[in-house]
């Protein structure tokens, strides 16, 4: 098949080439008409030839243990293809006592048969018992070559900085990453504690309970436990100017041989706090961790994507409706699922509100959304390229379309936090592993074919 007409994105920006693939695979990047003959030709005349976008931080039906799980694999997976994303990174998050290995086997049974982009999954550790970090090493043989820790969440998921360093050792004595949730779980639970105690119980209260300083505080030992144990790392959600500055000051002093990475997720790029005094729906729709935070703080960190401070965009895809999120509020914002959709929005908002506004290039759009996830997940032969031999997982973008959001597939529009947004750019088609599975914005697939991803570091 050859895809002929459009415009590839490269360090020079928009660049008319034709893509070639066969079977699952791509076959050549080509000038534009050189190759014609028997194959099948999709006309792209006008549109950008994406390579598939790539989330590496979801949470596809995460169940809260309480009858609650955040939207499923299948109707995450198609808002995930729909909006021009093919892989996405789970989150296997083992209960109390259970062996890694079988969190990620539980995982693994949710999402195969279900999901209809193509996945893998990081690995949450809470204990750090010998026995658990003795699973590691073989997880990391499989392809789980990324494992979380918590910083944040006191008495559930948190580790205090002993733990942490454990963590750490292990996973780099196995050749892997941590990701890590960079809030200091005593002081977010004191100043919740102080909160309910003063009958400040409502949604709009939620994001005194995760103040700055908490993240601050967090990021700054994280940081230097991964200068002590030489563990590579990235903090995810990033939602700070002051936990940027803090990031790039350890990069500036590293050694050569650390890995110090940030995420930064959509919702802190382009929704700020503003949503939490817009009224009782507004708030809780914005309830998830970190929380959002100022105007200022969106722009530095827009900023620092931009400039290469920040390596990738995600979008801590964690969907709850409204409904859920307001039944849920009745026992105080402690008991609110923490959670925004994303998946589907990523690639178009940011297209709107950083390509468009001419904030970032096109290229950086697409290094940052497809191509550096890719590298640093541990995909970087497979996914996020338009290059002979990668997995033809191919998107054609309209970067002229104009029109208000909807959300994408069964996402809740109440509980949206991008409803109604006058955007910029509409996913036409899209490819995974040279199968079509979006035409004209429209899913075409009739089973769910989405894989599970080793990876490795
Ligand atoms: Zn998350």
């Amino acid at each position: 098949m050859i895809i002929t007409g459009g415009s590839i994105i490269t360090d020079q920006g928009p660049t008319r080439a034709d893509v070639h693939f066969e079977g699952s695979r791509i076959t050549d990047i080509i000038a534009p008409g050189e190759l014609a003959g028997s194959s099948e030709i999709i006309d792209a005349g006008g549109l950008l030839v994406l390579p598939g976008g790539i989330d590496a931080h979801t949470h596809f039906g995460m169940p809260l243990g309480n009858g609650i799980s955040s939207l499923g694999w299948r109707e995450s997976s198609e808002a995930a293809l729909l909006g021009g994303t093919t892989t996405i990174i789970d989150f296997a998050n083992p209960a109390v006592g259970e062996p890694l290995p079988q969190a990620v086997a539980r995982w693994r049974d949710m999402a195969d048969g279900n999901i209809l982009c193509d996945y893998g999954l990081h690995t949450t550790v809470t204990d750090v018992s010998a026995d658990r970090l003795a699973e590691i090493p073989a997880l990391v043989q499989k392809g789980i070559a990324t494992f979380k820790g918590f910083l944040a969440y006191k008495g559930r998921l948190m580790l205090d900085p002993r733990e942490m360093k454990l963590l750490m050792e292990a996973v780099r004595k196995s050749g892997a990453m941590l990701l890590v949730h960079a809030e200091d779980g005593e002081m977010n639970a004191a100043a919740e504690e102080t909160l309910l105690n003063t009958g400040r119980t409502g949604p709009n209260w939620h994001p005194l309970a995760h103040p700055d300083e908490s993240e601050e505080k967090a990021v700054a030992e994280v940081l230097a436990l991964a200068e002590e144990t030489g563990c590579p790392l990235t903090i995810v959600h990033m939602s700070l100017a002051g936990s940027l500055k803090l990031l790039k000051n350890a990069r500036v002093n590293r050694d050569d041989n650390s890995i110090l990475v940030g995420e930064v997720c959509l919702h802190h790029l382009f929704a700020d706090s503003g949503l939490y005094k817009a009224g009782h729906g507004a708030a809780l729709a914005a309830i998830c961790s970190p929380p959002l935070r100022t105007a200022g703080n969106c722009a530095d960190l827009l900023a620092g994507l931009v400039n290469g401070d920040l390596d990738f965009l995600s979008t801590d895809h964690c969907e709850f409706s409204l409904a859920a999120k307001s039944a849920a509020a009745a026992g105080g914002f402690p008991r609110v699922p923490n959670g925004c959709g994303g998946v589907g929005e990523r690639m178009v908002v940011s297209h709107t509100l950083a390509v468009a506004t001419g904030k970032m290039t096109l290229a950086r759009w697409i290094e940052t959304c497809c191509r550096r996830p890719a590298e640093l997940m541990g995909l970087k032969d497979r996914k996020g390229q338009l290059a002979p031999g990668f997995d033809a997982d191919i998107v054609l973008f309209d970067p002229t379309a104009e029109y208000r959001w909807e959300p994408l597939g069964s996402s809740d529009r109440a509980g949206s936090l991008w409803t109604g947004l006058p955007v910029t750019g509409r996913v036409r088609d899209v490819w995974l592993r040279g199968r079509q599975v979006v035409a004209g914005g429209k899913l075409t697939l009739d089973q769910p074919g989405g894989e599970f991803l080793p990876r490795h570091l």
